[in-house]
């Protein structure tokens, strides 16, 4: 490599992308120096350095050592310390960052530099040995585990011996004296050379190296790449090492760390956010090991306004509102800050686009342009679709509502991530994985989570923890995954080897073990016993600005999956421009129906079909009626019956003999008939358009429910555009004959009405075979809607409902797929196959509408794709039309740039 590998903060690298080349966090410091905020000065060894050392076998490039020399000399003569000088010792941090900020995942180490003559120096220099020392054993413990592979539980043991001989095994860490810090020490380096087999290094240089290699290592260690996998992350990324000069938060009670969001991370209020820990390193915060004191007296809770930076340092406090201002204002988006005020003195470590809920990033988003920080297009951006899901989350009533009803929370804690959820409790992160994968809904109740707990976090539809705050990583972690949680219970008492949860209230413990049921209310902090009854969320203003700048951008329209009239106005509500697919079928499901419908398909003869049709025709021309009085002056596109006649048979004694008697029949003869009926693979069987020309009088009775309901609804003075749709075409003879026998239907209603209508015939694009005679199919169609759940299942060849087996195994542990493809649209096969669809139809008919109804309709990579691809639309459900409204909206700005 020709350019350089190692870069001071202070470096201007011209428009070089920082994140991709130093990392999230080098990029950040780089940033924060040039901007003059106060930054411990330090380097950064680019991601390139990491990909080059673990494609090469661990080995460095060329003059890389001499790079890091020189780099490490200049912040030396910045500071005025060296490292390894006794006399003026320099400390470091080396971290790791990827150019996504990956959270816990890989390793840090603190503190380094310490070995046994340069803590002398520090003690005396600082003049507390017991900061001295205790800065070493940190050193030693993170050393020993990350670099040389000693199990951080071992420590514990140590530490909990110790305390032991003192006197007071429950004893805190902040008790113990200069001298027993220093026993700790000894203990910990012989422990070290015990189980690793050689002693912590004395030479700083070989300590640096050390750490260098494990960040670099630590890209790959197994929980990264799970997180990776999880997040969709570039394995081929690497991770950058940054080495910088420690400023110590534990030097005393003007020192502290503390962790500020710009804005409020789970409203999105513009007031500064976080949290502080006196006397204390940036790692025990995040740890949730102990509770942190809100930055300011107005967010503290009542009684301990004293306890907050604010008042205990209004001047420091000033300076940190000062910095976060202005790094808000120089990345045009919410900052989270992380802090240090070594004696008296802040500094700030890392800044990063906070995490927020989907409410909060409605509402900054919005905010931010109307304080002219960033366009109404940059802010569509700023919102990632799929967080809106949370704005329609459930929730439990409020506290206060709940109080009224004589329920009372079980405990109290902090309002980590909002929603609700009510399941079975479990106390790891396997266990709740196991459960969930078995079809239970569990919570996740832990002491604190770690990265490690992912995985159970993600199967559990809530998170409680009994430590921690609101940055610690479960209420992260949660927040990030839309999960609710609850941190810091302070009453909860956690005993993992019983698989039991105490908690003390008013004065008396009561006891939960595992598959006991709790409730969280994530937006207020509290936790109930038992399982609560959930409400639907409301939207927030904000949103319907959001969604008025979406609409404005987005060149896709968007319509709904539904069925009902309660469904269209719903979808009327959240945006839809047009019903995309209404599932006839689901209407001939209803209780006092389906047996009419078994009676129809059971009876024998075209005589006692239509006698059965007769009776269903009214109650389907009234769906329709209701349907396009609720869509008035919309597209509804209405799919004839799509499902295999065999799921309308009677399977019970008791159905068959019911049917038997509406139909004056034989429980045999019924029986028989419907075993005649019996299909071995139904859905690639007599299904859809297959029974529409087999049984034409089906087909045909829709064709003139729906005009009949058109015509009806139209002299009422409704706007109509009814869509007539042909499910599961493959060749173009059965639409071409298809539509003859729609159109004639049609025409017969006019006769008889004596009007006319207008309406549009069109098949749905569900087959491969479809897809590549789209030329033909569109010479008898007004319009194409791309049913990809059955196009995905048709061009895999694999089950729709069979494929949860081992659609994971394949997407998670072989990773032959990178996505679920019912889920996230197949581009590679799936997607060309819709392409040759376009061309295929536009070219013979031009102005060919084109829509995607399947599932996909509502994910927001496959609506980029839909964008690309040149489609008129998406439908999806009701609830994800905002999400698809932004994510057609951001497609479109994409395509644009
Ligand atoms: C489809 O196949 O994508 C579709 C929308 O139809 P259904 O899900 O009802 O089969
Ligand atoms: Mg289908």
């Amino acid at each position: 490599m020709s350019h350089a590998n190692v870069h001071l903060f202070d470096a201007d690298l011209g428009d070089t992308n920082l994140k991709h080349l130093l990392g999230g966090k080098g990029a950040g410091l780089t940033t924060m120096t040039r901007l003059g905020i106060p930054v411990p000065p330090g380097f950064t060894i680019t991601t390139e350095v990491c990909v080059d050392f673990l494609a090469n076998g661990g080995s460095y490039p060329d003059g890389l050592e001499a790079e890091v020399a020189a780099s490490l000399a200049s912040v030396e003569g910045q500071v005025g310390r060296r490292l390894g000088d006794a006399s003026a010792p320099l400390m470091v941090s080396v971290r790791s960052g990827a150019r996504v900020s990956m959270p816990g995942m890989m390793d840090t180490i603190l503190n380094l530099g310490l070995n046994d003559e340069t803590v002398k120096g520090l003690a005396q220099q600082s003049g507390d040995p017991r900061f001295a020392y205790d800065a070493y054993r940190r050193l030693l413990q993170m050393y020993g585990d990350v670099v040389m592979g000693v199990d951080h539980a071992r420590y514990e043991e140590v530490l909990g011996q110790l305390k032991k001989e003192q006197g007071d095994a429950r004893m805190l860490d902040k008790d113990l004296s200069p001298e027993a810090l220093q026993e700790l020490v000894k203990r910990y380096q012989a422990m070290i050379e015990s189980e690793a087999g050689k002693p912590f290094p004395q030479d700083v240089q070989e300590q640096l190296w050390g750490a260098i290699g494990a960040v670099f290592r630590s890209w790959d260690n197994e929980r990264a790449i799970r997180y990776r996998k999880m997040q969709g992350i570039a394995h081929r990324w690497g991770t950058a090492c940054t080495v910088q000069a420690m400023v110590f938060g534990n030097m005393g009670e003007t020192s502290g760390s503390g962790v500020a969001f710009t804005r409020n991370p789970s409203t999105g209020e513009k007031i500064l956010y976080g949290e502080y820990l006196a006397n204390a390193q940036g790692e025990d915060v995040v740890a949730g090991i102990r509770t942190p004191v809100a930055l300011t007296a107005a967010a503290a809770a009542p009684g301990h306004e004293d306890r907050t930076l604010e008042r205990r340092q209004p001047d420091v406090f000033a300076e940190i509102v000062g910095h976060c201002a202005a790094l808000e204002a120089h990345f045009g988006d919410m900052q989270d800050v992380e802090f240090t005020v070594e004696q008296g003195k802040a500094y700030v470590l890392q800044t990063r686009t906070g995490k927020r809920t989907g409410r909060a990033a409605v509402r900054i988003a919005v905010e931010l342009v109307a304080e002219g920080v960033v366009t109404p297009e940059q802010a569509l951006t700023r919102v990632e679709p799929g967080s809106l899901e949370q704005l329609l989350h459930a929730r439990l009533p409020t506290p206060d509502e709940l109080l009224a009803k004589g329920v009372k929370p079980l405990a109290s804690g902090l309002p980590a991530s909002p929603g609700a959820a009510t399941g079975a409790i479990v106390f790891d992160a396997d266990e709740a994985e196991a459960q969930a994968k078995e079809g239970k809904t569990v919570l996740l109740v832990r002491r604190e989570t770690s990265p490690e707990d992912i995985h159970g976090m993600k199967a559990a539809v809530g998170v409680v923890t009994a430590t921690g705050g609101m940055t610690s990583h479960a209420a992260v972690v949660a927040r990030g995954l839309g999960k609710c949680c609850v941190a810091g219970v302070g009453a909860f008492d956690v005993d993992y080897r019983k698989r039991q949860l105490r908690v003390v209230v008013g004065g008396e413990t009561r006891t939960f073990g595992e598959g006991d049921v709790l409730s969280l209310d994530g937006s207020h902090g509290k936790v109930y016993a038992g399982a609560l009854d959930v409400v639907a969320a409301a939207t927030i203003p904000e949103l319907d600005q959001l969604m008025t700048w979406a609409d404005e951008s987005r060149r896709l329209k968007v319509r709904a999956n539904t069925d009902t009239p309660a469904g269209a106005r719903t979808a009327r509500s959240y945006g839809a421009e047009g019903i995309g697919l209404c599932r006839t079928e689901h209407m001939f499901f209803a209780d006092e129906r389906l047996e009419a419908v078994r009676c129809m398909v059971l009876a024998d003869g075209e005589e006692g079909r239509n006698h059965w049709l007769d009776v269903i025709a009214p109650m389907q021309r009234g769906d329709f009626e209701a349907i396009f009085r609720a869509m008035d002056g919309l597209p509804a596109a209405l799919r004839l019956l799509d499902w295999p006649l065999h799921e309308f048979l009677p399977k019970t004694a008791d159905e068959i003999a019911s049917v038997a008697r509406a139909l004056g029949d034989s429980a045999d003869a019924v029986r028989a008939r419907a075993e005649a009926m019996h299909e071995v693979n139904p859905m690639l069987g007599h299904r859809a358009v297959r029974v529409g020309l087999t049984f034409p009088a089906i087909y045909r009775m829709q064709v003139r429910a729906i005009l009949e309901a058109a015509l009806a609804v139209a002299g009422e003075g409704v706007t109509v555009h009814p869509e007539i749709m042909i499910p599961v075409v493959g060749l173009a003879k059965e639409l071409e004959a298809m539509r003859a026998i729609a159109e004639a239907e049609a025409e017969r209603v006019f006769a008889d009405a004596g009007t006319r209508i207008a309406y549009q015939i069109g098949t749905m694009i569900e087959l491969p075979r479809a897809c590549l005679v789209a030329h033909q199919l569109a010479q008898h169609a007004e319009f194409f809607s791309f049913g990809t759940n059955d196009l995905t299942q048709t061009t895999f060849g694999i089950s729709r409902d069979d494929a949860g087996r081992f659609l994971p195994t394949y997407v998670d542990d072989l990773e032959l797929l990178s996505a679920d493809p019912f889920a996230r649209l197949d581009e590679e096969g799936v997607g060309a196959l819709i392409r040759i669809a376009v061309e295929g139809g536009r070219g013979t008919r031009e102005g060919l509408k084109l829509g995607v109804c399947g599932e996909h309709g509502g994910d927001p990579a496959s609506i980029d794709f839909c964008e690309r691809a040149g489609l008129d639309y998406v439908s999806c459900s009701p609830p994800r039309l905002p999400i698809a409204r932004l994510a057609a909206a951001q497609a479109a700005l994409r395509r644009r740039d």
